[in-house]
């Protein structure tokens, strides 16, 4: 088993802290949402707590009760932003189990109908895709 440590200094902690940017979609006392880097649809974000824990096993109950609310709402601002016929919501526990940044986050991904999803962290998105994809979900909220 890997470290099991939270590290305050992960790339979603620094973007909390305004040390890097994002596409913000949506924040609270609580939460965050912004658009992920490496789209594996369009429309495809992240919603995170500001409350850090490396993932859903080391979370206080209290945290996930005021997240899930937002991914649903997220959710369905994607869907209707994206005309998407479904939306996939991921989360990853672990190296092993696919999670690559340590801060617990939800992935919020619209689905079309025949459409194959891209590679997890696979190609960097144009940065104006990106820009126009958090208004379009912004204007859905
Ligand atoms: P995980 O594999 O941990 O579930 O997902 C981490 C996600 O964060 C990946 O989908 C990856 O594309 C995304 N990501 C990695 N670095 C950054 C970053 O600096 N900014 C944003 N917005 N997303 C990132």
């Amino acid at each position: 088993m890997t470290g099991q440590i939270y590290d305050e200094n992960n790339i979603f902690a620094k973007i909390l802290k305004g040390e890097i940017p994002a596409h913000k979609v949506y924040e609270d006392d609580d939460t965050l949402a912004f658009m992920d880097v490496m789209p594996q649809a369009p429309g495809h974000l992240l919603v995170i707590p500001k409350r850090g824990s490396r993932n859903l096993l080391d979370a206080d109950p209290a945290v996930l009760s005021t997240l899930l609310p937002v991914v649903q709402k997220l959710a369905v601002a994607a869907k209707e932003a994206f005309e998407a016929d479904g939306v996939f919501i991921a989360q990853f526990n672990e190296a092993a189990a696919g999670q690559t940044v340590f801060h617990l986050h939800f992935h919020v991904i619209p689905r079309h109908e025949g459409q194959a999803l891209k590679p997890h962290t696979g190609k960097m998105e144009d940065g104006a895709v990106l820009a126009e994809n958090a208004r379009k979900i912004r204007e859905a909220l």
